[in-house]
C-alpha cells in the first residue's frame, strides 16, 4: 500500500460532471485528484455529439479528452481506479475530513466531489463476470475495431442496441442481435437501416448462459416464451448493450439518496453531508446531457471552494471569468 495522499477536493468520476469539476476546483488552486474507472464515462461512448455548445459535431472521446486536457493544464491530477468506499472522520477543528480507498490506494481529501455518474445494466448470467473483458463488451463504440473480422453477438433492442449492432456490421462478417421481444425500442429509422443490414436477429430471446475458455466461445439464448427452447451460438464477443442504471451503493448511508437512489442534492450541489456535493447523471437532476453534467460539475466545484474557505480556512485563488488573477488571494467567506 502505497503513502496516503491529502487533497483539497477527491472527485470521484471523470465524466463530463468530474472532469469540469476538476477544471473548475484546479483553476481555484484547490490541491484536485480524480478518481476514475475511464476517461469520458457515457460521453465517451458516442462517436458524435451534435449539441454541445459552440461545437457543431465532435466525437465523444475527442470532447472528453479535450475536458481532460483543460483540467490537467491547471494542474488537476489523475487516479485510474475504481473507489470502492468512503469514510468520514473529524479533525482536530471537529470538521469533516474523508477518506477514498481503492483496491489499493487510500486518499484523503478535506471535500468531496460525487460525480460518477451511471453504470451499465448487466445481464447477471454465467460466464458475464467471468468473461468481461475477455469477449463481453459494455461499448461497441469504443470496442467494436477488436473484434474486426469476427463472429459478435449483440444484447439490446434499444437504440444503443441496433446503434452497435449497425456499427459491427460494418466490420464483422457475422453478428447477431439478441432482443428479448419482438418489437424494437429503437428510433424507426434505426430499425429500418437494421431491417435492411445483414444481421441476424435473435428476438423474444435471452441470454442464458456465456460460455468459453480464456475467451468467449459461445452464447446459450434461451426462447422467452419456452424456457426448455434453447439454443447455442458460436461467438467471439457478447456486446451488451442494455442501458444504464443508478448504482450508489459506495455512498449509501453517507448521503441522503432519493427513491431512484439517486443523489439528492440542493440547487448548488450540497449533499445533505457537509463537504460532500455532487454532480452530474448520479443526481437527481431532471434532464441527463453532457452540458448539464458540466454544468453541476462547475457549480459542485466552486461550491467546496467556498466551502473549504469558510470551514477549512482554505486560501485560494481565483483565475476565472478568462483573466488570470493568480495575486488575488481570496478572503475567508470571499466572492
Ligand atoms: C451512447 C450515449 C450517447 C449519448 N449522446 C449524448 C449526446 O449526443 N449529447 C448529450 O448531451 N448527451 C448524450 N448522452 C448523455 C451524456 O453522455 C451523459 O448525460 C453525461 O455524459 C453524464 O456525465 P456524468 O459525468 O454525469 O456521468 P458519466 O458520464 O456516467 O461518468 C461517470 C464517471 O464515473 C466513473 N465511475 C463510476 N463509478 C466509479 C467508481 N466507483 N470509482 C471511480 N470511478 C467511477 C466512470 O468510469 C465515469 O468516468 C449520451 C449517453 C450515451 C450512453
Amino acid at each position: 500500500m502505497s503513502e496516503q495522499k491529502i487533497y483539497d477536493t477527491i472527485i470521484v468520476g471523470a465524466g463530463a460532471a468530474g472532469l469540469t469539476a476538476a477544471l473548475y476546483a484546479s483553476r481555484r488552486a484547490m490541491k484536485t485528484l480524480v478518481i476514475s474507472q475511464d476517461i469520458g464515462g457515457q460521453a465517451a461512448m458516442t462517436n458524435e455529439i451534435e449539441n454541445y455548445p459552440g461545437v457543431d459535431f465532435i466525437p465523444g472521446p475527442e470532447l472528453m479528452n479535450k475536458f481532460k486536457a483543460q483540467a490537467e493544464k491547471f494542474g488537476a491530477e489523475f487516479a485510474y481506479a475504481e473507489v470502492v468506499g468512503i469514510s468520514k472522520n473529524m479533525d482536530e477543528k471537529n470538521t469533516p475530513v474523508f477518506t477514498l480507498s481503492t483496491n489499493t490506494d487510500k486518499y484523503v481529501g478535506n471535500a468531496v466531489i460525487l460525480a460518477f455518474g451511471l453504470t451499465h445494466r448487466h445481464l447477471g448470467v454465467p460466464g458475464e463476470k467471468e468473461f468481461g473483458g475477455k469477449g463481453v463488451s459494455y461499448c461497441a463504440t469504443c470496442d467494436a475495431p477488436l473484434f474486426k473480422g469476427r463472429t459478435v453477438a449483440v444484447v439490446g433492442g434499444g437504440n444503443s442496441g441496433v446503434d452497435a449492432a449497425l456499427l459491427l456490421a460494418k466490420m464483422c462478417p457475422k453478428v447477431y442481435l439478441v432482443h428479448q421481444r419482438a418489437e424494437f425500442n429503437a428510433e424507426a429509422v434505426l430499425v429500418e437501416q437494421l431491417k435492411q443490414s445483414s444481421v441476424e436477429l435473435v428476438l423474444n430471446s435471452k441470454i442464458k448462459e456465456i460460455q468459453g475458455d480464456a475467451r468467449v466461445q459461445k452464447i446459450i439464448v434461451q426462447d422467452v416464451n419456452d424456457e426448455n427452447k434453447t439454443r447455442a451460438i458460436d461467438t467471439e464477443g457478447v456486446f451488451v448493450e442494455i442501458g444504464f442504471v443508478v448504482d450508489s451503493k459506495l455512498i449509501e448511508g453517507l448521503v441522503e439518496l432519493d427513491p431512484r437512489k439517486q443523489i439528492k442534492i440542493s440547487t448548488d450541489a450540497e449533499t445533505s453531508q457537509p463537504g460532500i456535493f455532487a454532480a452530474g447523471d448520479i443526481t437527481n437532476i431532471s434532464f441527463k446531457q453532457v452540458v448539464i453534467s458540466a454544468g453541476w460539475g462547475a457549480t459542485a466545484a466552486l461550491k467546496a471552494y467556498e466551502y473549504l474557505q469558510k470551514v477549512k480556512g482554505f486560501r485560494g485563488v481565483s483565475i476565472d471569468w478568462g483573466v488570470s488573477k493568480k495575486s488575488t488571494i481570496m478572503p475567508v467567506g470571499g466572492k
